[in-house]
């Protein structure tokens, strides 16, 4: 429940714009759900909680603009492949879960990303084999704590995987459509803080069937659209957008590896923001990290992507993204004018932006997340300067210690939507609600929880034996 809680005398990072300023020895208090006030010498209300933030970090909480938060029980899967392995031992995997399995795989998606201190996700939630499919991914979503836009998908759904191999021809049976419109009704869930959105790929479909499943979904309400694009390995869908008059803010383009300078001037034109997943793109082989390309960077976030591949915390997207495009721009220098150390052109600040403001803006939602600031809502993390990572770091330069010298395990509290969900480095019972905004149901723990995963994953595992990998991978890729 959200009471009240001051954050006393801490470092806080606070934005001005694009600038990150350190306040020092600052209190932050949050009432309800929301920031009241910023200031030195704050009193905590009474029967307030009280947290010593002295000599500790306190950041807006990261906001992670594309994930698949369903797929936890395929970790480990993926570490030697390339996008082609994984779509056939990662995405196609959704055939062998039941609803259940999608409730278990969700929940813990979404706690490995509270406990990692990211605050808000845009799930690209690609696992829609049935209504309960949907709810029941829903519902773990509500009971994680965690904000959330849940972007129910369209995608290839299997009728068959033994030796053969069968797409189900119907992309939008009925039951699709009326889950879809049940959904937007009974929306926003969770207290709030899950909104519904759409997710879609499929490009190849005619000119009037994309325009109607988009259009429909703009008049039922959904908060964002979004759809994975790499280039020159899927279609076109930013210039399809555009020419289908369907291009505008309400949009998420993830990826855009090698997008061209004409479609990033089309997204920057129209305020669409990209997302960035450098983790899942190194490995997967799609291309370049476009993220602080000079013709997208002013409408670039960040997000994770994989869990089954990679890492959940933006800490690690973020360092792999600035680090690697440093480089990147090296490279260019190093080939381009001789032998010459480059100017380092992209900076701490701009890195800590794509995981915070940025992101907000991505989602439209600069004015309520993204930073601290009195009146935004209370997505915050704390930071635990004295550890062995970050002692003395945060005394020099506190983003320095955030981005380059942290990781999960300095993520002391985490705190969204006004309620503790970590403390002293410690997960939050998870309360389960018995629907997506129904009342609570029961508590468990973490543990109870991976319990539940492990056996998920089992069955999930049994499902799949005998499914021949390399008939789907020629089905899906002509036998790439
Ligand atoms: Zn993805």
């Amino acid at each position: 429940m959200a009471g009240s809680i001051l954050l006393q005398n801490g470092t806080v990072l606070f934005h001005e714009g694009n600038n990150v300023k350190f306040l020092h020895n600052h209190d932050v208090l949050i009432q309800g759900n929301k920031i009241n006030k910023i200031g030195r010498g704050l009193q905590p209300l009474p029967n307030g909680k009280l947290i010593d933030c002295s000599g500790k970090i306190i950041s807006p909480g990261f906001i992670d603009t594309h994930h698949h938060l369903w797929q936890t029980q395929l970790k480990g899967r993926h570490g030697d492949q390339v996008l082609t392995d994984y779509m056939v031992s990662g995405m196609l995997q959704s055939f062998n879960y039941e609803a259940e399995d999608m409730f278990w795989g969700q929940l813990a998606g979404c706690i490995e990303s509270i406990d990692s201190g990211v605050t808000t996700v845009v799930d690209h939630a690609n696992l829609t084999y049935s209504p309960e499919h949907a709810t029941e991914a829903l519902r773990a979503t509500a009971s994680s704590g965690l904000r959330t836009i849940f972007c129910y998908g369209v995608m290839p759904r299997l009728k068959k995987w033994t030796s053969e191999f069968e797409i189900d021809k119907e992309v939008f049976p009925g039951w699709w459509h009326s889950t879809l419109e049940t959904l937007a009704k009974a929306q926003p869930f969770g207290k709030e803080r899950v909104q519904l959105g759409f997710s879609f790929d499929l490009f190849k479909l005619p000119r009037e069937v994309v325009t109607e499943v988009w259009t429909k979904c703009r008049k039922l309400g959904l908060k964002i659209l979004t759809t994975h694009y790499s280039s020159p390995a899927m279609p076109n869908s930013i210039k399809m957008l555009s020419d289908y008059g369907l291009l505008d803010k309400d949009i998420i383009v993830s990826h855009a590896n090698n997008i061209a300078e004409v479609d990033a001037r089309t997204l920057v034109d129209h305020d669409v923001y990209i997302s960035s997943t450098p983790e899942t793109e190194l490995q997967f082989g799609p291309g370049d990290v476009v993220a602080f390309r000079d013709d997208i960077r002013s409408h670039a976030s960040i997000g994770l992507d994989c869990h089954s591949t990679n890492s959940t915390d933006l800490l690690t997207q973020i360092r792999m993204c600035l680090q690697y495009s440093r480089a990147m721009v090296a490279v260019k220098s190093w080939e381009q004018e001789g032998k010459q150390l480059p100017k380092l052109t992209i900076k701490l600040e701009e890195a800590f932006n794509l995981g915070t403001i940025q992101g907000a803006r991505a989602v439209n939602m600069e004015d309520q997340i993204g930073s601290i600031a009195e009146g935004k809502l209370a997505d915050i993390i704390v930071f635990d300067t004295h550890s062995p990572a970050m002692v003395c770091a945060a005394e020099e330069n506190p983003l320095a210690a955030v981005l380059l010298h942290a990781s999960v395990r300095d993520i002391e509290t985490v705190i969204i939507d006004g309620v503790i969900r970590k403390e002293d480095k410690k997960l939050s019972q998870i309360e389960i609600l018995d629907e997506p905004n129904g009342k609570v149901e029961s508590k468990i723990s973490w543990s109870e929880l991976s319990r539940n995963l492990l056996d998920s994953r089992a069955r999930i595992k049994k499902r799949g034996e005998g499914q021949d990998f390399a008939v789907a991978k020629k089905a899906l890729f002509g036998g790439a």
